[in-house]
Formats: structure tokens, C-alpha cells, sequence
């Protein structure tokens, strides 16, 4: 492993200032970062330990829930707060990884890991945009049967892996972020990045700022919300398809909806186009498959994941189902 120090930052003030030197980078879990480092993936050369921060808390705030960043996943699917108001968020966590890890692991950490791709882990022998900018990309004409339809570019097709990212994105969660600059914030939906021809550049972060929270605003539509993921196996397992839906419902009318799919983006990919083929709707088998098919608009298949495409289309039609209770 390259050699690294570690300091663990008493305050947001030392974390900021530690975090904002060349080669810094925060560890919070340390599930996806120090996986990384071992393999030399990720080669910081200063380590900052940000548990000490007390940003772990989950708390009512006006118009909505705020989570801190270095609350555990665990805590957070379990939070009365979030399983009454919130379920989406809740069933998405419960569907990540494994109970240990998610003991372990950060709502911060969930949202900056890093993709799955096997080419960008494999150091030896591929090349990879993501790893080292302007290598190419081994998945395009290699294994991507994993990789993304939407938001693919001809530098990256790799899939962004965050369960909890498609639910933020589909409920208009806003993050906070401290850096040297004070505090911003950034709407879920703009806080990852499609490849383009920089896949490497993967968030809105700067160098040395923390995630300090996400505020999930109460909605109609995010209290009678869910997600589902389809994946290999049950359990341990990134999904193929998932999908991130809420529904207000009235007098047999979707008044408001909300639809993000996951494991099919390069990004956590909110559609809008689906969400705009239910509003004002009955809900139907054909209104869901409407919605389905605009969100998978414009999907581009590699040689062997062409099968997400309509795998995606029925994960979103069978949530939607699901959560109309069975209305279709
Ligand atoms: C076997 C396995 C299966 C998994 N399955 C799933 C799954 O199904 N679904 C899913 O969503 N995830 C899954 N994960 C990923 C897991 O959820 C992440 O590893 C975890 O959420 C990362 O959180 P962490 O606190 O450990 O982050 P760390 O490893 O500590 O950090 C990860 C990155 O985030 C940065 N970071 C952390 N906190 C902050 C902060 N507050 N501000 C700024 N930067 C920060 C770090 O610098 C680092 O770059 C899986 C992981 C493993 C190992
Ligand atoms: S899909 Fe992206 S992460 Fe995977 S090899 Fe290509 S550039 Fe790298």
C-alpha cells in the first residue's frame, strides 16, 4: 500500500483546513476508500478522519429531515423519522450491501463511492478513463454487462453504484457541503456528474470541502414512496435495475409523482419524463408502462447489456404497480 499519515480532525475548521491539502482525502467508514487504497486505486497521501465531527445526528427540521452525513446507513434505514416519512430512503439502505458493512458505512461515504466497474479496480492490465484520464476504456468493447444505458459517453459507460442516491435524487434532497469558502449547497440530482469526456471529474465536491448533511424535504409523495432493486442475488449485490418512485394519490389521480432509476445511469438518473407521463393520471398498467418507456428514452445498449433496457422498464412498472397497491 502507498504510504499515507493520518490525522483525525477535532472540528469542521481542522478537517477543512487537513482535507485541502494536495493528495488529502477524508475517511469516514473507510468501507469503499481503504478497499480502494489497498489496491492503488486510491493513493492519498494524508488521511483525515473525520468520525469525531458529531455529524451523525437525524433530526426533524422545518419543511423536512435532515441527515447528518456521518450517520451510519444502519441507524438511518431504522430511524423512525425516515421509515415513517421516508420509506424509499429506508428500503434502499436496507438493500445495500451487508448488515456489517452497513454499520460501518457513512451516508457522506455511500454518496462518494465509487463505481464498480471491474476495470477501474484492475490496475495491471486495463484501460480506464475513470483511473487514469485518456487510457481509454476496456468495458466499451470488453465485459459490461453491468454497465449503464443512460448518461454513457464514448469516454465511460460505467454505472454510478449508490442505492441512496437514486432515492435523494428522485425526492429533491438538497447536501450541504463546508469548505474553505463556508457553506453551499447542492440540489441530489446536480451532485453527480455524467462522464462526458471527463469521467474522472465525478461530483459537484471541491478539493477539502465535507458533506456535512442532506436535508430531504416532507412531500406527499415522499411519505408513500419506495424502492426496488433488482440484482443477481438477493443480498451483497449492486443492483442491474432499481427504482425509486413516490406517488401522491387523489380521488383515483396521480397528483404528483417522483420516478429515479438506478443501476441503469451513469448518475443516478431522475427521469422527469416519466414522472410527467404519470401526473395527472390514472393509475394503469399502461400509464406505468408510458412512464417506463419515457424514461428509457434515448438508452444506448452495449453488446451484452442490452437486457437492462427492459429489465429497467418492468422494475419501474412493477414499483409503480406495487405502490398503487396494486391499482394496475
Ligand atoms: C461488498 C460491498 C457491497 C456493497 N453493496 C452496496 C450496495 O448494494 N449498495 C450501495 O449503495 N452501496 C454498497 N456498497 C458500498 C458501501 O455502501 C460504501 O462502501 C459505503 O457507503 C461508503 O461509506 P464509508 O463511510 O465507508 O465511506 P469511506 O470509504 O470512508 O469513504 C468513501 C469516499 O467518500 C469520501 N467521504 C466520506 N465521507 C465524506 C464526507 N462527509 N464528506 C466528503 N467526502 C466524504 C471519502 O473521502 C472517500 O473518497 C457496498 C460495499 C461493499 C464493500
Ligand atoms: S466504463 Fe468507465 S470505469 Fe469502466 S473501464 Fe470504462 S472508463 Fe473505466
Amino acid at each position: 500500500m502507498h504510504a499515507f499519515d493520518y490525522v483525525r480532525a477535532k472540528d469542521l475548521s481542522g478537517a477543512i483546513t487537513s482535507g485541502s491539502r494536495p493528495a488529502a482525502k477524508f475517511v469516514a467508514g473507510g468501507t469503499n476508500l481503504i478497499d480502494l487504497m489497498k489496491s492503488e486505486v486510491e493513493r492519498p497521501a494524508h488521511l483525515v478522519d473525520i468520525n469525531g465531527l458529531g455529524l451523525a445526528a437525524v433530526e426533524r427540521v422545518p419543511g423536512g429531515i435532515r441527515i447528518g452525513a456521518l450517520a451510519r446507513m444502519n441507524d438511518v434505514a431504522l430511524h423512525p423519522l425516515v421509515q415513517q416519512g421516508f420509506p424509499a430512503i429506508s428500503q434502499a439502505l436496507l438493500a445495500s450491501a451487508s448488515p456489517q458493512l452497513r454499520n460501518m458505512a457513512s451516508i457522506g461515504g455511500n454518496l462518494m463511492q465509487r463505481t464498480r466497474c471491474t476495470y477501474f479496480r484492475e490496475l495491471t492490465f486495463a484501460p480506464c478513463n475513470k483511473r487514469d484520464p485518456g487510457s481509454g476504456c476496456a468495458a466499451m468493447e470488453g465485459e459490461n454487462r453491468t454497465h449503464a444505458v443512460l448518461g454513457t459517453s464514448s469516454s465511460c459507460i460505467a454505472t454510478h453504484p449508490s442505492d441512496l442516491a437514486v432515492v435523494l435524487a428522485a425526492l429533491d434532497a438538497v447536501i450541504t457541503l463546508h469548505g474553505r469558502d463556508g457553506e453551499r449547497k447542492v440540489m441530489a440530482t446536480d451532485f453527480h456528474l455524467l462522464p462526458g469526456s471527463t469521467p474522472h471529474v465525478e461530483h459537484a465536491l471541491r478539493h477539502g470541502e465535507v458533506i456535512t448533511a442532506v436535508f430531504v424535504p416532507d412531500a406527499a409523495h415522499a411519505s408513500h414512496s419506495s424502492y426496488l432493486k433488482v440484482r443477481d442475488r438477493s443480498e451483497f449485490e449492486f443492483a442491474l435495475a432499481s427504482a425509486a418512485v413516490g406517488l401522491e394519490l387523489s380521488g383515483g389521480t396521480i397528483r404528483s409523482a417522483r420516478v429515479a432509476l438506478g443501476g441503469v445511469g451513469t448518475k443516478p438518473w431522475r427521469s422527469r419524463e416519466a414522472e410527467r407521463a404519470l401526473i395527472g393520471k390514472s393509475p394503469a398498467t399502461a400509464t406505468f408502462r408510458d412512464a417506463a418507456e419515457a424514461a428509457l428514452t434515448g438508452a444506448i445498449p452495449h453488446e451484452q447489456n442490452r437486457f437492462k433496457i427492459e429489465l429497467a422498464k418492468r422494475t419501474l412498472v412493477r414499483s409503480l404497480t406495487d405502490l398503487a397497491g396494486g391499482a394496475a
